[in-house]
């Protein structure tokens, strides 16, 4: 695929090429676990292929699915295009692609990670776990430099930030890391998608996306998905053939799907949440909104430079019956909000197609170790806001009538 065509026509298209010449206008959903051969030469030849981390050869075919599948491909292809990258190496699930960025990234004498917080909850508790053999420094975006040591392997950072949707300065943090000895920085880039930052183009050597979120778009499809150079692609689909945490071909076509709209729903879901923002921070009953849309949320400037937009995403604090945002009135008026919401669906995930609003005190940031937790303005009258495609006016409307009526339950 051209890469003179704008995103949103690589959203449609890349990853479909051969569509024409096979006479089918649908990506086919190839469901084989194991593939037939000619000889058992073009076999061991595609098989040696692939446990190098390559694509299986044209003689000798994908042997198994766990070594190589075309539907995933094509969904690969297509994120790849989207990100600006040589290769996207997909996952069964958002942390199946994290655990496999941490053990491509480990080597023998390098086996500690710079973790810049706040991050996702669970890749908090991953990294801090030592499951996976690796040390890790939590470290401020300002602390990087700092924190690198000299078996240092990869500085792993996330930006927009869940729930506050601060933004992290991705090629500030990138040449402080290249500075420091060339290590690569990994991005987790799921609240962003690739419509609104491409991090590769920053300087990040890997860029992840929990697809089970804006990706899939549609609430029914776990995945995860790593677009990075041909080199770490080749070490990712290692892990993946000896982790197995492949992503299943069905799985594959709706994420490949998904692509050709996730152009249109991110920009429209971001026009109506930076609209309910506006309303939010004219309403006596709410605290602070966190969107960097809003007035000093983005003192960096980096909507318009690092981000295309300041997404879909949206946090705000109920405010109690006594006027506080934290402490037990302003958790009975946010369990009261979650509780009223019609239209909107109380729940966690993010990204789909209807808005989403959950608790971060009481659900999200509860996965993260305690010490995670107390940093970073997490408020018991915090709400965090996924928004969907639903009507801006319909959705004020919900969004009102619920922060008014759970007041109301206090
Ligand atoms: C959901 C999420 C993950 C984990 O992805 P799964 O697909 O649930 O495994 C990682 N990072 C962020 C920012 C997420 O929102």
């Amino acid at each position: 695929m051209s890469d003179s065509l704008h995103p949103d026509s690589l959203a449609v298209h890349a990853g479909r090429d051969d569509l024409r010449r096979l006479g089918v206008h649908a990506p086919p959903i190839d469901l084989s676990t194991t593939y037939p051969f000619e000889s058992l030469d073009a076999a061991v030849g595609s098989l040696d292929a692939m446990m190098a981390g390559g694509g299986p050869t044209e003689a000798g075919g994908a042997i198994y699915s766990r070594l190589y599948n075309p539907t995933v491909g094509r969904f690969e292809e297509g994120l790849a295009a989207l990100e600006g990258a040589d290769a996207a190496v997909a996952f069964a699930s958002g942390m199946a692609a994290l655990t496999a960025i941490f053990l491509a990234a480990k080597a023998d004498h390098k086996r500690h990670v710079v973790g810049v917080r706040p991050i996702y909850g669970t890749t908090d508790r991953l990294l801090t776990s030592g499951l996976l053999g690796l040390t890790v420094t939590w470290t401020d975006e300002s602390g990087v430099a700092d924190a690198i040591q000299d078996d240092t392997c990869l500085v792993m950072i996330e930006t927009p930030v869940n729930p506050t949707l601060d933004l992290i300065d991705i090629a500030a943090v990138a040449a402080v890391a290249a500075v420091a000895g060339e290590i690569p920085v990994a991005v987790d880039a799921t609240f962003g998608t690739p419509v609104l930052q491409q991090p590769l183009r920053l300087g990040a050597a890997l860029v992840m996306h929990s697809a089970t979120k804006f990706i899939g778009g549609h609430g029914d499809v776990l995945a995860g998905v790593v677009a990075c150079s041909e080199a770490w692609a080749e070490r990712l689909r290692q892990v993946r053939i000896l982790t197995g945490a492949n992503l299943h071909p069905e799985a594959a076509y709706a994420l490949h799907r998904g692509l050709a709209t996730l152009p249109l729903r991110v920009r429209r879901a971001q026009e109506t949440a930076s609209a309910l923002a506006t309303h939010l921070v004219a309403h006596p009953g709410v605290g602070a909104v966190y969107h960097p849309s809003v007035a000093g949320r983005d003192p960096r400037g980096l909507v318009g430079t690092q981000m295309a937009g300041p997404g879909a995403m949206l946090s705000f604090e109920v405010l109690g019956a006594d006027g506080a945002a934290d402490g037990p009135e302003a958790f009975a008026a946010a369990d009261g909000f979650l509780r009223s919401l019609r239209l909107a669906t109380p729940a966690v995930s993010l990204g789909s197609t209807d808005t989403l609003a959950q608790h971060p005190a009481g659900l999200t940031q509860r996965v993260s170790t305690g010490e995670a937790r107390s940093k970073g303005g997490i408020t018991t009258g915090l709400v965090r806001v996924s928004v969907g495609l639903e009507d801006a006016d319909d959705l004020w409307a919900d969004l009102r009538q619920a922060i008014e009526q759970g007041r109301r339950q206090d």
